[in-house]
Parts: C-alpha cells; sequence; structure tokens
C-alpha cells in the first residue's frame, strides 16, 4: 500500500526531534554532526537563539498579512540585500525553483520591453539543476527528471559548462539570457572557473544577452562571500537566491538590476506568500549573523581549516576518496565506492551529509561552525573510512538519500 507520505524521497529512517548548532538529535538520543544542514538550507545552524527569539517574536504578532499591504520586514529584507550586492531590486517568493521561474520571467520581459520580443530563449549548462517545476524541469535538461511529464516546456537549450566556445556558438538571435550556476551543487560540485564567469559576463555586455545566476545553493555566505560570483569580480543582471536565505525557513528571492527590474510592473508576477512577515523576519535574522563584522571571514577560515582536513583525509583514504572540490563550505568529495556506501558509512560514523552527482558526497555544513566541529567532521570521515575498510561487503551498508 502506498504510504500516507507520497514516496518521492528515498529517506534514511532516522527522525530528528531537536537540533542546536550544527547537531542534530534523533527522538532516541542519537546524537549527530550535520554537515548536510538541510541541504545547505539551515546557514546558521538548528534552533540558533537569535533566529528563535525573532521568530517567535514576529509569530506572536503577525505572520501574513499578504501582498495587498506594506510588509516592512520585507521592505527591509530587500533594502539590505540592495545595499550587499550588485542588485537594484528584490522580489519575494517561497522556493528556488520559483526564484529561478521568476528570473526567467524577468529576463524575458526585460528583453521584451526593451524592443526584443523575439529574445526568448535561455541557454543552460550541462549538468545544471534548477528545481522540478515544469519550466525548471527543461531549464535543468536531465532526461531522468523529464521522464513521464509530457514535452518539455520549449524555450531552454543547453551548453558545456566551463565552455566559452560553445556558449558563443549558441547564442542566436533568440537569445534572452545566459543561466548559470557559479558552482553546480546537484550534479556535483563542479565550480565556473573565474575566467569563465569573467569571459560570460563580457560576452553578455557584447550581445546584449542577459547573464541570470542560479545562487540557490552557492549564495547567502555559502563560499563565504555573501554571494559567490563575488569572487569572479563579475555582476549578474538578475539573480535567484533561496536555500540558505531563510537559514530553514522557506524563502526566495529574485535579485536584478534596475534595467531588468524596472519592467515588472504591478500585475506582471506575484506569490501569495511571497516576502511574509514570518518568512522575512527568519531572512533578517539570517542576514544579521551574516553581516556582523568579520562573520564571512570566519567561513572563509573555516573552509581552509575543512579543506586541509579533508585533504588529509583524501591523501590518506585513497580507496574511498579520489578528489576534494568546491568552494568556500560547499564541498565535495568525490568518492570510490558508491557514494551512497560512503554516506551510509559517515551515518554510521553519526555524521550526516549529502549525495551529488558523478559520485561526490557533500558537505555542506551550517555556515556557524566552529574549528573543533570542523575537526570532529574530519574525525568522523576517517571513522567512516574505517567502517568502510573493516565491512569488506560494502553491499551491507544500505545507501540512503
Ligand atoms: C535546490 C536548488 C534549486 C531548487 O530549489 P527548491 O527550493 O527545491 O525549489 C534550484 N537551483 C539550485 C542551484 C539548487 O541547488
Amino acid at each position: 500500500m502506498i504510504p500516507a507520505l507520497t514516496p518521492t524521497y528515498n529517506r534514511a529512517s532516522l527522525a530528528f526531534e531537536r537540533g542546536e548548532g550544527a547537531w542534530l538529535y534523533t527522538t532516541d538520543g542519537r546524537r549527530f554532526l550535520d554537515f548536510a544542514a538541510g541541504i545547505a538550507t539551515c546557514s546558521i545552524g538548528h534552533a540558533h537563539p537569535h533566529m528563535v527569539s525573532e521568530l517567535t517574536g514576529q509569530i506572536g504578532r503577525v505572520m501574513h498579512v499578504s501582498n495587498l499591504f506594506q510588509i516592512p520586514q520585507a521592505i527591509r529584507l530587500a533594502e539590505r540585500l540592495v545595499a550587499n550586492s550588485f542588485a537594484d531590486s528584490v522580489f519575494f517568493c517561497n522556493s528556488g525553483a520559483e526564484a529561478n521561474e521568476g528570473m526567467v520571467k524577468f529576463a524575458r520581459r526585460a528583453q521584451a520591453l526593451s524592443g526584443h520580443p523575439e529574445r526568448t530563449d535561455i541557454i543552460c549548462m550541462d549538468g545544471a539543476f534548477h528545481g522540478r517545476t515544469l519550466a525548471m524541469l527543461s531549464a535543468t535538461g536531465n532526461p531522468k527528471y523529464l521522464e513521464g511529464f509530457g514535452t518539455p516546456v520549449p524555450g531552454f537549450v543547453h551548453v558545456p559548462f566551463n565552455d566559452i566556445e560553445a556558449l558563443k556558438a549558441a547564442i542566436t538571435p533568440q537569445t534572452a539570457a545566459i543561466m548559470l550556476e557559479p558552482i553546480q551543487g546537484e550534479s556535483g560540485i563542479k565550480v565556473a572557473s573565474p575566467d569563465y564567469l569573467k569571459a560570460v559576463r563580457a560576452l553578455c555586455d557584447e550581445t546584449g544577452v542577459l547573464l541570470a545566476l542560479d545562487e540557490v545553493q552557492c549564495g547567502v555566505g555559502r563560499t563565504g562571500k555573501l554571494f559567490s560570483h563575488e569572487w569572479a569580480g563579475i555582476t549578474p543582471d538578475v539573480m535567484s537566491a533561496a536555500k540558505g536565505l531563510g537559514g530553514g525557513f522557506p524563502i526566495g528571492a529574485v535579485l536584478a538590476t534596475e534595467a531588468v527590474a524596472k519592467n515588472m510592473t504591478a500585475g506582471t508576477h506575484g506569490a501569495t506568500f511571497g516576502g511574509n512577515p514570518l518568512a522575512c523576519t527568519a531572512a533578517n535574522a539570517v542576514l544579521d549573523v551574516l553581516l556582523a563584522p568579520g562573520f564571512l571571514e570566519q567561513v572563509q577560515a573555516r573552509a581552509a581549516l575543512l579543506d586541509s582536513l579533508l585533504d588529509d583525509l583524501v591523501q590518506n583514504a585513497p580507496a574511498v576518496f579520489a578528489e576534494r572540490r568546491g568552494l568556500g563550505l560547499l564541498i565535495g568529495l568525490r568518492c570510490v565506492p558508491p557514494v551512497g556506501t560512503v554516506q551510509a558509512a559517515a551515518q554510521e560514523a553519526d555524521l550526516l551529509c549529502v549525495t551529488a552527482g558523478e559520485n561526490v558526497l557533500r558537505l555542506v555544513p551550517p555556515l556557524t561552525i566552529s574549528e573543533d566541529e570542523c575537526r570532529e567532521a574530519a574525525a568522523r570521515l576517517k571513522k567512516a573510512v574505517q567502517i568502510l575498510t573493516d565491512t569488506q561487503n560494502t553491499k551491507t551498508l544500505e545507501p540512503s538519500l
């Protein structure tokens, strides 16, 4: 019989009762170090005291009023994002896929209203992940995700990632935007080179094509900058954010330059829940932590520590780990055995992590992680290697997630 909860996920048989910082406690008292962080989402850890007091206070006042009225929490959040990024204006929604849908609408409408209604195509990257709505499945382009859902939404074409010549060749008079993740998350923590991003920006400037960045996973402090494209010294025309923005509370955002956002006049887009007082209070609490002086530098320092610990691990366990990759606290360890068995061994060692494409183990701890917790994670991964070595027959470990 089908479970009451539609079985669209392969879930681990773990349920958590409470969390504190980078730690999660199961209902039966086991304590896990959480390097999954709700898939790069719980950016300031679990039950952060500031988040708890801000959210509980807001719940007791008002959670939702609709966008028929002024929402001071949303105005404040938008102003802070504008003050700290390339953007001049921000639209709020509820998820990453919804933010990406909005981003495509922003780009197409900006082209249409600047005299180019024929420019509707979006060039996407092989290995992309942009979400699960019908149009974002097309933007993602992975045949596995499209199967059984009918004709793909037209208007999305794909080129190899990190290949500027392929991108140049794909631009046509119908191209509206180039859409890409500066770091491909789901498909295996693949970093776009800074030179590539600079060349993409220059290509957009030459051709009038808009640069649309999906920073749903790599944004909001994850790499040690507020947004990851800052490392390349470029700015997009429009960008999506979600995952880490609410610290575990659902919120998405489309950030845009004035030239792009000015076309999104009253009635052109909407979201009933988008930017409600509770969601914006959560995101403002996240920004209170991330924008505090020295915090992002601390993220960079923690990332450097983890990099060196993980490089040691990779070097000492070549039978399990082939390579470390990523940027900041968006880390991938390419595995030799099937990644599901490595993840299961880590779970045996009380460390939670996520899998990604290309047989990569994804480590995405809360940005508030301590030095000791970084060392503890490395120790637990070492233990996982031991478990894998002891369990000669890795098949007895059940892959989860
Ligand atoms: C997770 C993710 C999405 C989809 O976000 P949802 O909130 O699940 O809709 C889109 N783009 C990227 C890069 C992601 O990592």
